[in-house]
């Protein structure tokens, strides 16, 4: 049987203390039947996959600015989309972005589906993210389980198996808690709650709306859940990219290869990624330096230690990998993190750069 009562006290605690975000429909509006923009939920939600909302904001605001509605994100220039998503990581939401805009525009007459159903044959649509636009922009009765949503469920009904096997309990919790009456907002009200009140590592039980039905409140348990399974440590990989600049100021890059890591990305030629360096070559014939300093940089499951090589080519160098951008087009911001870390790294050995 769903909670309706905890549920309205919960909303009434939203309907004071909602975040404001940019791509959200404050409550007293919501409330009042105005619903967001479906393509700014979708655009907020494949953004906030694996990222905060704080670091995702900036990115929001500048997509829906150079592309307001999906029918000019789906005509957006591949290259652009992929060099503005440059820093947010997790480069295949980028491009599964771009296919999704094309195939709202080309299969639905630019409109978003409005069933989680129909979301999740979209690209780069999961389940979560298809219950959480199902929700958000349709308003539809979903259940919508981030890490924030977990993290409360399991100490509402103190729950101590660890995750990730808690998550059919959990999910099974989060499900009976949703309620017919502003399931939207009430999606948006246990992320809140657990983004600002019942945080990771302590939480403010004294203001929280659920504090008199929360069991792991009453058990004094509350800071020591979720549980979690330990990780196994990641291991470290190794490399060597090759930044290497011609006499006219322009820089050698290749797009790496639309599938795999960093895929659609402008990159700096390099070698694989593995346990121990792989055999390569340089991607031209040059004097290549060793700067003596190497990128790190962690992804989801290992450790990065990029060494770099730079060079200074003359005109009419002719490269076995990757195009030359000149000057004016070369913007450092439109490389992935790691790329432009070993960048930073390498200024300093072009004379002029340093
Ligand atoms: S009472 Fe405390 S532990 Fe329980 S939901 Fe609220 S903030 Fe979280």
């Amino acid at each position: 049987m769903r909670d309706t009562a905890q549920a309205a006290d919960l909303l009434s605690w939203y309907d004071q203390h909602a975040r404001a975000l940019p791509w959200r429909v404050p409550p007293a509006e919501s409330r009042a039947g105005h619903r967001p923009d479906p393509y700014h939920i979708w655009m907020s939600e494949v953004m906030l996959q694996q990222t905060t909302v704080a670091a995702v904001k900036e990115y929001f605001t500048r997509f829906t600015t150079l592309w307001p509605t999906v029918q000019d994100l789906a005509a957006a220039d591949d290259a652009r989309v992929m060099g503005e998503w440059a820093g947010l990581g997790y480069y295949a939401r980028a491009r599964n972005l771009l296919k999704c805009a094309r195939v709202v525009v080309a299969d639905h007459g630019g409109q978003f589906p409005d069933t989680r159903e129909a979301l999740l044959k979209l690209p780069g649509i999961g389940p979560y993210t298809a219950a959480a636009i199902a929700s958000i922009a349709f308003n539809r009765v979903e259940t919508v389980v981030d890490g924030n949503v977990e993290r409360v469920m399991a100490r509402l009904f103190d729950i101590h198996t660890p995750l990730p096997a808690a998550k059919p309990e959990l999910t099974e919790k989060a499900a009976l808690m949703t309620p017919g009456d502003r399931p939207g907002d009430y999606a948006q009200a246990v992320m809140d709650l657990g983004a600002t009140i019942c945080t990771p590592r302590s939480p403010a039980c004294g203001i929280c709306p659920w504090v008199a039905p929360c069991a792991a409140r009453a058990a004094g348990t509350a800071a020591e859940l979720p549980k979690k399974t330990p990780k196994k440590p990641k291991p470290t990989r190794v490399g060597v990219a090759y930044i290497a600049r011609r006499a006219d100021g322009a820089f050698l890059l290749e797009t790496r290869p639309d599938r795999g890591l960093l895929g659609g990305m402008l990159g700096w030629p390099g070698s694989d990624w593995a346990e121990e360096v792989p055999d390569h070559s340089p991607p031209v014939e040059a004097d290549w330096r060793d700067p003596g300093a190497e990128a790190l940089h962690t992804f989801t499951h290992f450790h990065l230690r990029l060494a770099i090589r730079v060079a200074d080519l003359p005109r009419g160098s002719n490269p076995e990998r990757g195009q030359f951008l000149p000057p004016e087009r070369f913007r450092p911001s439109d490389l992935p993190t790691v790329m432009r870390k070993a960048f930073d790294l390498a200024r300093a050995s072009f004379v002029d750069m340093s």
